[in-house]
């Protein structure tokens, strides 16, 4: 209660609310665990705002845990009986790898038929409901299916196993081939299990706890009957959830981000990486910062690139919005505390900025373009792969 976590909150910050702030939430959680207050909207409301970006769990002196404190709190509210239908139900899509494939085909489709902007021009998407989706979906190469095993390149040092994740398998195929490209590179193998699943973050943060086990479960199952030294995550906001497995499912897998691992490995005396004369800023997601506690080492990768100039985006500690499908079902505050960092990027003049997370990449870019700002948002391992000499 000693409220030294409220300026560092992103919805307080916006709002001056007490309600909207991680003191006033845990005192909300309170009242509705001892039955002081009734569930209802209002209590709700608040509940849901939260972005779960845990930027008050990394500053609380006392080590509230905040996160678990929320996820059980939106486990006990349970599915709200007055809400609306929703159009995309994104917990389903993310445990269905046929329809990912399906809708990532369609939206390499309509891309390249120009479908997409007469959609766009008519109103259809808007008429479907899919306007808020169609604005962060990207343009995508064509959707490829994986080998279970991509061999290393030269004298082979190990093996590891890529994650791919869901919406980063659907929207970001280009960094998990990058990934699989540099690690082939520096000397390992990678294996693709195919029954590997969601990690399980959006049904975790939505009160979906039993899913989330079950989601847990089987990629403990997928990952842990290969003979590899880490599981290799490129979003970190599946890494962050996989590393809680053991709080949150009762087992282990040895997850690292791809810069952690990358950054820690011996790097072969015949590989080099081709100087680019750019600045870069960098993007910290909030589950890098505030979870996996790894951004040093995305700063440290992309500095052995010669001539580039690394410069971290003012206003890091603050959630960019995305929080998973936060950025769909909170248009507003998301929208808003997007707009922050498409004005840091525009103060910056970045050659390219890069984010370690699919959706923040996906948010702050659909930000850009309506900024009219050309600057491309990737995955540190895609500038790293394009360097390779
Ligand atoms: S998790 Fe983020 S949005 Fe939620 S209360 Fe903590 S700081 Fe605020
Ligand atoms: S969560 Fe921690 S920092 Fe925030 S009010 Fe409670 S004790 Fe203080």
């Amino acid at each position: 209660m000693c409220g030294l976590c409220l300026p560092h909150c992103p919805t307080y910050r916006k709002t001056g609310s007490e309600a909207e702030s991680p003191r006033g939430r845990i005192s909300l959680i309170q009242a509705m665990n001892s039955g002081r207050l009734e569930i209802d909207t209002t209590l709700r409301g608040h509940l849901d705002n939260c972005l779960l970006c845990r930027a008050c769990e990394n500053v609380c002196p006392s080590g509230v845990a905040f996160g678990s404190l929320m996820d059980d709190a939106r486990s006990a509210l349970g599915p709200n009986p007055l809400a609306k239908e929703q159009r995309i139900p994104l917990q389903d899509i993310a445990i269905d790898k046929k329809r990912q494939r399906s809708e990532a085909n369609k939206l390499w489709l309509s891309d390249r038929t120009g479908l997409r902007a007469i959609g766009r021009g008519l109103g259809v998407t808007r008429a479907l409901g899919l306007e808020r989706f169609e604005q962060l979906a990207p343009s995508i190469d064509r959707p490829h299916d994986w080998q279970a095993y991509y061999p290393a390149r030269g004298e082979t040092r190990g093996d590891v196993a890529l994650f791919t994740g869901c919406f980063g398998d659907m929207f970001d195929q280009a960094t998990l081939d990058a990934a699989i490209q540099v690690l082939n590179a520096y000397g390992y193998g990678v294996h693709v299990p195919t029954t590997q699943t969601c990690c399980g973050a959006l049904h975790e943060h939505s009160g979906q706890h039993s899913q989330a086990q079950q989601l847990a479960q089987q990629n403990l199952a997928a990952f842990g009957a290969l003979n590899i030294e880490a599981v290799i995550s490129c979003a970190s906001g599946c890494g962050s959830q996989l590393s809680e497995y053991p709080q949150k499912a009762g087992g282990a897998l040895a997850v690292e981000d791809i810069s952690q691992f990358l950054n820690r490995i011996d790097w072969p005396a015949s590989q080099s990486l081709r100087p680019l004369n750019k600045t870069v800023a960098v993007h910290e997601p909030c589950s890098l910062r505030n979870v996996l506690k790894q951004t040093a080492p995305v700063y440290a990768l992309l500095a052995r690139i010669p001539g580039l100039n690394v410069t971290p985006l003012a206003g890091n500690e603050f959630c960019c919005g995305a929080a998973g499908s936060y950025m769909i079902d909170h248009p507003e505050m998301a929208d808003s505390l997007r707009a922050d960092k498409v004005a840091a990027v525009r103060q910056t003049a970045p050659d390219l900025l890069v984010s370690s997370n699919i959706g923040c990449a996906l948010h702050i870019a659909a930000g850009l373009r309506q900024d009219k700002q050309r600057i491309e948002v990737i995955h540190p391992v895609r500038l790293l792969a394009q360097q390779l000499a």
